[in-house]
């Protein structure tokens, strides 16, 4: 093995590619070929130096011109999130067991610099295509969570943390869903993981009035806004003793992570702990400012 080539570290979370010299069988492989070698590149590069004349575009991290995320602030975002890390104790409204210790959380990053401004500019700002700069952090932080968190041999249900209709209806699209869509097919979850959106909001009428007239920000802590799916596969995958991650974007203070534990309460499945793509950082660990590169 040559030492001297980088290794990708993300490949792992990714589609596995075919060996050298291996024959290309399907339809999809021809295209893929086709689609990396050297006048398909020419012609999407022609293609996207005319797009950006016409459609200007900045990068959401450093505002450089002609890319969504430039190149420096994508690799910067892929090196801060190598290392998925405990979080639980930067967030005070986490549930906590019979011994007082808090859900486990595991964070991909912390919620600052190229990070936090690709997660905003994903769930805020209309831009659901850079979802596939946020497959491999989040792959890697379900990986740590199922080998740490996750007792071995049990089937693990992925529950996204849901959104409010009203977000969802302004974003036309559910972020995490989105992201837990994209990793399904990339083909990186083991065999026992499965992806069930277990956990829903209750309707705006079935509020109670103790709801109406706070901010939005409070209105998520209030107990009693979600509710669990009474659905059949929710049985079923009690019925196996199916253990449940929560998957949510942002951890703060995690009280929606709270409310979510709380709906599945009494559905007979057992929470294992969170993952969340960034959690924001406890007041003794902000760094200083980035200073500009
Ligand atoms: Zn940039």
């Amino acid at each position: 093995m040559n030492n001297s080539v980088r290794r990708d570290p993300d490949a792992v979370y990714k589609r596995a590619v075919p060996a050298g010299g291996a024959p290309v069988r399907s339809r999809l492989r021809r295209l893929d070929a086709w689609w990396v070698n050297g006048p398909a590149y020419a012609v999407r590069s022609a293609a996207r130096c005319t797009a950006a004349l016409l459609l200007p575009v900045e990068c959401v991290c450093c505002k450089r011109p002609d890319a969504v995320v430039c190149g420096p602030c994508a690799r910067a975002m892929r090196t801060a999130c190598l290392h998925p890390r405990r979080v639980e104790h930067r967030a005070e409204a986490l549930p906590v067991d019979g011994r007082h210790v808090p859900m486990p959380v595991i964070a991909a990053g912390s919620y600052e610099h190229e990070l936090a401004a690709v997660v905003l500019a994903y769930k805020n700002h209309q831009m659901p295509g850079l979802v596939g700069l946020l497959v491999p952090p989040m792959a890697r932080a379900v990986k740590s969570a199922l080998d740490t968190l996750a007792a071995p041999g049990v089937p693990v249900v992925l529950v996204p943390v849901p959104t409010r209709l009203q977000a969802r209806k302004r974003r036309g699209y559910f972020p995490v869903g989105l992201l837990l869509g994209r990793l399904r097919r990339a083909g990186v979850l083991p065999e026992r993981v499965l992806v069930a959106r277990l956990v829903r909001y209750r309707a705006a009428r079935q509020f109670t009035s103790a709801q109406k007239g706070k901010g939005r920000r409070a209105r998520g802590a209030v107990r009693n806004s979600m509710c669990a799916r009474r659905t059949r596969s929710l049985s079923r995958l009690a019925a196996r003793g199916a253990q449940v991650l929560f998957v949510d974007d942002v951890l703060t203070t995690g009280s929606t992570l709270a409310e979510a534990h709380r709906a599945l309460e009494g559905a007979g499945l057992r929470v294992c702990g969170a993952v969340v793509l960034a959690a924001t950082p406890a007041p003794d660990e902000k760094r200083d400012v980035r200073p500009a590169r």
